[in-house]
């Protein structure tokens, strides 16, 4: 059994819809389908999902959301003129003040109920069978839900996107989720395989938008894949990895456009003898925040002390480095803006540090990859490499980190070396 979602760029005109279909077609096991709301058409064009949450800000202004509303209508009139009845009560309710996630939860709605027509599929309304907590979790009843639904014969849709809460409100996941809805389902049915199927040909070793066709990462475990988003890469949604990663269910992502490629396969394990970097990434903006008390490690109430008071200003440390006598936490500077006499409320914080110091302006690389883990013993090869090369380019790191985690070498640097910095590291590690 394999559950295939299909983002909102594979569904965005007939075209695309076709592709989608024939991909579905030529595979029995593809019961269950997810599907996002129509995404662009081209570049300049709008995501139905962006109109819809234009319309409920509108109406809550007080606005008409008529205009608007109308663009959603034609577009999916444009590819089934079934939906008339439904875009009515739609325009009625959001102008009626349901609010900003029924409003943008609509587009997916819609979707399914088109494409089950198409698609020759059961509907099975998201509402009904996935459920949140009050914190927005996935609630564990829905894998029963999902699966006690699509217990027949034949294929099934399901909108992506949103559950209800248990106030029985509609709600949506961030964006991107229908990516965790596609997780919710594949877990539920204890699919073989969860296809992701999107515009792109797969998990790409680097940035596009920095450096020209990176490698496709052919194979890539759910670990790398957190540390790669931990570093600033805008990987798959990190949300959607919790269920099938507790499962063992790899995912399969792969581009509706081009879909005789094999794309990325992420699994829980891989042999990192070939290929021991998954990929790089990076990010600016951070705060180095330096701590530092005498023999620190002595005081059991240091540590916990600070992460107390750090959580309680809603602080979340991107990377945390440990010395003896000093703890360096790296902060969004963002985060840090909006928080008045944040070194003074350290200072005083229970674990009492003797000085606080704060340096802006540090940016992160992350190499990733199940190979760091025998750098120890490969004499640290790619380390090595990656360090000469910065020497080259004369790039000095501020802080570094290999070991917390087995498959990551962090680099904290300055910021005007970032670009640079980056090239550097991408050019040792491409071949
Ligand atoms: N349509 C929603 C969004 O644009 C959800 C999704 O596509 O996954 O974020």
């Amino acid at each position: 059994m394999i559950v295939c979602k299909f983002g909102g760029s594979s569904l965005a005109d007939e075209g695309q819809i076709g592709k989608v279909k024939k991909i579905i077609e030529s595979n029995a096991d593809r019961k269950l389908i997810v599907v996002s709301a129509p995404g662009k058409r081209s570049s300049d064009d709008i995501k139905i999902t962006d109109l819809l949450y234009a319309c409920a800000r509108t109406a809550a202004d007080g606005g008409s959301i008529q205009k608007v509303f109308n663009r959603i209508r034609e577009r999916y009139l444009g590819i089934s003129g079934s939906l008339a009845g439904e875009l009515d009560e739609i325009e009625h309710n959001i102008a009626a003040g349901y609010g900003a996630d029924y409003a943008a939860s609509r587009g997916e709605y819609l979707s399914a109920k088109m494409l089950s027509v198409y698609f020759n599929a059961g509907f099975i309304d998201a509402a009904e069978v996935i459920r949140l907590t009050a914190d927005g979790r996935v609630d564990p009843r829905s894998y029963e839900l999902v699966k006690e639904r699509t217990a027949g014969d034949g294929r099934y849709i399901i909108p992506g996107f949103y559950g209800t809460d248990p106030s029985g409100a509609v709600r949506t996941f961030s964006r991107g989720g229908s990516d965790i809805t596609g997780a919710i389902a594949a877990r539920a049915v204890h699919a073989d395989l969860y296809e992701n199927w999107t515009d792109v040909p797969g998990l790409l070793m680097a940035d596009p938008r920095i450096f020209d066709n990176p490698p496709v990462v052919r194979e890539i475990t759910y670990r790398e894949i957190r540390e790669l988003a931990c570093a600033g890469a805008n990987v798959f949604h990190e949300e959607a990895i919790a269920p099938v990663k507790d499962a063992g269910i790899p995912i399969n992502i792969r581009s509706t456009n081009d879909p005789e490629q094999k794309g990325t396969l992420i699994t829980s394990s891989r042999s990192a003898a070939d290929v021991p970097v998954a990929g790089i990434s990076g990010k600016k903006g951070y705060t180095a925040v330096r701590l530092e008390k005498f023999m620190l490690n002595r005081y059991d109430s240091f540590h916990s002390g600070v992460l107390k008071t750090l959580h309680g200003m809603n602080v979340e440390p991107g990377f945390i480095l440990y010395g003896n006598d000093s703890v360096v936490f790296l902060i969004e500077a963002e985060k840090l803006k909006e928080i008045p006499d944040f070194r003074d409320k350290l200072l005083s914080c229970p674990g009492a540090p003797d000085r606080v110091d704060l340096e802006p302006g540090i940016a992160v690389i992350g190499i990733v990859g199940e190979g760091m883990r025998a750098e120890y013993s490969n004499a640290g090869t790619i380390t090595a490499a990656v360090f000469s090369r910065l020497h080259e380019h004369r790039i000095n790191p501020r802080y570094t980190s290999f070991g917390g985690s087995d498959s990551m070498l962090l680099i904290g640097l300055q910021e005007p070396d970032f670009s640079k910095a980056l090239e550097a590291v991408y050019s040792v590690l491409k071949k």
